[in-house]
């Protein structure tokens, strides 16, 4: 009986890839993608 903590720590692997850089992070140019703030996904 073990209620001590929940293994939900979900990982942000696969989130919402970003629909302006898809997913790189990183615009056309290279450069950070603002939609996403570098992030690759929005
Ligand atoms: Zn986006
Ligand atoms: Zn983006």
């Amino acid at each position: 009986m073990n209620v001590a903590g929940r293994p939900a720590d979900i990982p942000p692997t696969e989130h919402f890839q970003c629909c302006t850089c898809g997913g790189t992070g990183l615009d056309s140019y290279g450069e950070t993608c603002e939609h996403c703030e570098g992030l690759g996904f929005c």
